[in-house]
């Protein structure tokens, strides 16, 4: 047999179980656009119920998700405040400056995590010369930044702040559960004070596709209007629900494995000469780590590892990064640093 691919490029390379494809098999459906579908109307029932919020939203990807609660949030010729490495940024194909007309104001904060005292500054309120800021973001985990993790206190205070200021707050939660599990908290306790909350079922909670987006009932009134405009308005969408809801439910309890293989490979990482990172900051399922000791370029040493049955992608020349996930067990994570080892010429 040959040896399995170990795919660490990101946790959305996560495949449908047996028992998940056995649950789309079975799913009920109707039409969702006449609401009519009773396993998305179950997933958004019970995405509600998990976060503690009056309804939720079944939408297509993470992507859709933001941008439609951005849609919603703000109007156009506002700012937005987010943070320089946050995927709706980055990511999110100039799509907030697309369709809802708005201005990102990207902030730089150490590990990606921004404080009310970054934020301050850069607020406008009404003036005669400038943009208003409409709308704060939060990321939680930080993708670009390591999977970092927002202190429980940091969080809410930037929200209590904004609402105090009259802006309501989005939170990019596709890895919401990595920091549930990471502090040790509900995500009720992490999410409840946000206006809206995105998060991802298709990464490492295991679902093939799909996000949620949960808050109020007249906030997914309007959301619901948007996903329809972006052309998210799906029919006999329960064969998918049904993974969805699976995930809900079960990929929660397999995340404190994927973090313990991060810390892991973190540490193994370390004792690879020419590779700097610090396992501190590994406190989730990404690693971010320097490979310019080796002398090679991080595509160079991706394309060596690849040749290997290794996937880990480059983010710039001198930096890889890996994400660990439920299709990657120890055993993956040890081939991949004696891999590591070997292409970039470490005797081992
Ligand atoms: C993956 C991701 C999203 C959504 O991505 P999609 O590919 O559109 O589902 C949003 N925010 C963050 C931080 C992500 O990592």
């Amino acid at each position: 047999m040959p040896t399995p691919i170990v795919d660490l490029r990101s946790d959305t390379v996560t495949r449908p179980s047996p028992a998940m494809r056995r649950a789309m098999h079975d799913a009920e459906v109707g039409d969702d656009v006449y609401r009519e579908d009773p396993t998305v109307n179950r997933l958004q029932e019970r995405a509600a119920e998990v976060f503690g919020r009056e309804a939720g939203l079944y939408v297509v990807s993470g992507t859709m998700g933001n941008q439609t609660a951005i849609k919603v949030l703000t109007r156009h010729g506002q700012e937005v405040i987010c943070e320089e490495r946050c995927h709706i940024y980055n990511f999110e194909m100039a799509m907030m400056t697309a369709f809802s007309g708005v201005l990102p104001r990207t902030i730089r904060a150490e590990d990606g995590i921004l404080t009310w005292d970054l934020i301050a500054p850069h607020l406008r309120t009404r003036n005669d010369h400038r943009a208003r800021t409409g709308l704060v973001e939060v990321e939680n985990t930080s993708n670009l930044a390591g999977g970092s993790v927002y202190p429980l206190e940091i969080s809410n205070d930037i929200v209590d702040r904004a609402h105090a200021a009259g802006l309501p707050v989005h939170l990019d939660g596709a890895r919401i559960f990595n920091a549930s599990v990471a502090l040790g908290r509900s995500v009720v306790d992490l999410t409840k004070k946000f206006d809206s909350v995105m998060f991802c079922l298709s990464k490492g909670l295991g679902a093939p596709v799909g996000s949620m987006l949960v808050g109020s009932k007249e906030f997914i009134e309007e959301a619901r209007i948007i996903r329809k405009m972006l052309g998210g308005g799906m029919r006999q969408a329960g064969v998918l629900a049904a993974a969805g809801l699976m995930a809900l439910e079960e990929g929660p309890k397999s995340l404190p494995i994927d973090h313990a293989n991060a810390k892991f490979l973190a540490q193994g990482l370390t004792e690879i000469p020419g590779i700097k990172i610090d396992p501190s900051k590994v406190v989730s399922n990404i690693l971010f780590f320097d490979v310019s000791g080796t002398g090679l370029a991080s595509y160079e040493i991706s394309k060596r590892l690849a040749a290997q049955g290794v996937l880990a992608n480059g983010t710039n020349p001198q930096t890889l990064r890996m994400v660990t996930h439920l299709d990657v067990d120890r055993a993956g994570c040890e081939r991949a640093l004696q891999v590591l080892r070997q292409v970039v010429g470490a005797p081992s």
